[in-house]
């Protein structure tokens, strides 16, 4: 007999993945080799734990082991706000009048309000192992930044955050909540590195940017003995903590005997998206079932639908390892936009390479059709989304309603990354209808590629 689906999907504590799980091992071509930004080779195991503690180098660099086991402190850790729900959105299905069966897997379930602690959490405990005394990062909309803090906090690391000067005055009480976790926050530019200084002097009141942010993170983390630099997306380490979010949604639905026909996840750098949908492309690269796999991405910063595959950096300072990936060029500069989580000019090299496989399809969707989404999702469902996952209920909403005209009640799961509290500037935008849309013009990002490194190896 079939079991009722109930409003929410939730796991026993000791139904959690002991493992995580790295696709890459399932990939029968493999994402191209990260190189070594300064001999651009491919970088060894020894270079790269100069950047990266020598565990997370190790995950980095690591293609061959499908399972990963989580260490025990992390499992205690994830325990607090994990599992999290897989809820079927009834209330939205009945308001589109669609005979599809909707999932979310809500992500925003813990203070920093989103997904970013299944990493964050990661990194600060094996550079806890390792002795060190503290990190540096950087964060432009500030999730990465408070998930970072609050992970730094429990294993007792300083953490130091270097934080986009828009954001940093745009959005105070991100930065007071990264403070009351003990994380000091700098509006990068700052007088607190040379590339800081180098940067006011050059650009007189700037506002900043991610890349910059990111050069004084690095520069900071090599000037302190003890200190290491951390990313909260992009790199295949982030990907493989964050196929928690894939392991678990795949074991609820499995509880209930449900198959995915479709599956959705926004795509910033790549890290939700790839652990969201890893268990199902693992299925699909093993020749044991079929999904449909959909990435969003704005309008206004398209790497996968409008990006070319090739080397990039990672960063604008070019001291992280480049990625074969499908990049806009890490010089682009996306238009102001309100999904501060998804203006990364590059997408992950796992992610990039599924692509290109043709296992996964990808969407640009334009910001106010986004935040009508939202909106719509916010009044049936209670959750107020965040901008970035709300780019995976738009799509989610386009794939219901086709279900409707078709007549097929077909399973679509999405990834709901996070919750919107912290953006309440861009829905008032939106609601005071002067939200607008900016589409990069196809000479922009010509442009922008040219400069691509070249690289053929
Ligand atoms: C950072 C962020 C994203 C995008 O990052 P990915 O690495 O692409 O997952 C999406 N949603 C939320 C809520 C975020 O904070």
């Amino acid at each position: 007999m079939k079991k009722e689906i109930p409003y929410k999907i939730y796991l026993e504590e000791h139904e959690m993945p002991k493992q995580w799980y790295n696709v890459r091992a399932d990939m029968k071509k493999k994402p191209a080799p990260i190189l070594n930004p300064q001999t651009l080779k491919p970088i060894t195991l020894e270079e790269l734990s100069e950047i990266f503690c020598v565990e997370l180098a190790k995950q980095e660099l690591d293609d061959v082991n499908p399972y990963i086991d989580i260490p025990e402190e992390i499992r205690n850790f994830y325990k607090m706000y994990r599992p999290s729900p897989l809820v079927r959105a009834y209330c939205l299905e009945k308001k589109l009048g669609t005979p599809a069966h909707i999932y979310y897997k809500f992500e925003g379930n813990n203070t920093s309000g989103s997904h970013k602690l299944n990493s964050a959490i990661a990194q600060a405990y094996y550079a806890q192992k390792q002795n060190l005394k503290g990190v540096t990062t950087e964060t432009g909309a500030g999730q990465w930044g408070t998930a970072l803090s609050m992970a730094c906090s429990y294993f007792d690391l300083d953490c130091q955050v270097y934080m986009v000067k828009c954001s940093y005055e745009q959005k105070p009480f991100r930065r007071e909540v990264m403070r009351t976790y003990g994380a000091s926050v700098t509006p990068s530019p700052s007088m607190t590195t040379d590339v800081g200084k180098k940067i006011n002097a050059e650009f007189p009141g700037t506002n900043g940017s991610l890349g910059c942010a990111i050069s004084e993170a690095v520069e900071a983390a090599a000037a302190q003995n003890g200190y290491r630099y951390v990313l909260g997306s992009v790199m295949s380490q982030v990907l493989l903590h964050q196929s928690v979010i894939g392991l678990e949604a795949k074991s609820a639905l499995d509880k209930y005997g449900i198959k995915a026909d479709i599956v959705i996840g926004c795509a910033g750098g790549g890290s939700n998206l790839g652990g969201l949908i890893s268990p199902f492309a693992g299925e699909m690269l093993r020749g044991e079932a079929d999904y449909k796999l959909i990435a969003v991405e704005p309008i206004s910063c398209p790497s996968l639908t409008r990006g070319k595959y090739a080397y990039d950096f990672c960063d604008t300072g070019k001291v992280c390892p480049l990625q074969k990936m499908y990049t806009l060029g890490s010089g682009f500069m996306p238009t102001s936009s309100h999904a501060g989580g998804l203006r990364y000019h590059g997408m992950s090299s796992v992610v990039s390479e599924i692509y290109e496989q043709g296992l996964m399809e990808a969407r640009s969707v334009r910001q106010t059709e986004v935040f009508q989404a939202a909106q719509e999702f916010a009044r049936v469902e209670g959750i107020l989304p965040a901008p970035e996952s709300s780019h995976a209920i738009k799509v989610a909403i386009d794939e219901a309603i086709k279900c409707k005209e078709t007549g097929e009640s077909k399973n679509i799961v999405f990834g709901l990354t996070g919750t919107g509290y912290f953006d309440l500037y861009a829905y008032q935008k939106y609601n005071d209808g002067v939200m607008g849309d900016f589409v990069p013009t196809d000479e922009e990002i010509e442009t922008s590629l040219s400069l691509l490194p070249n690289i053929d190896i």
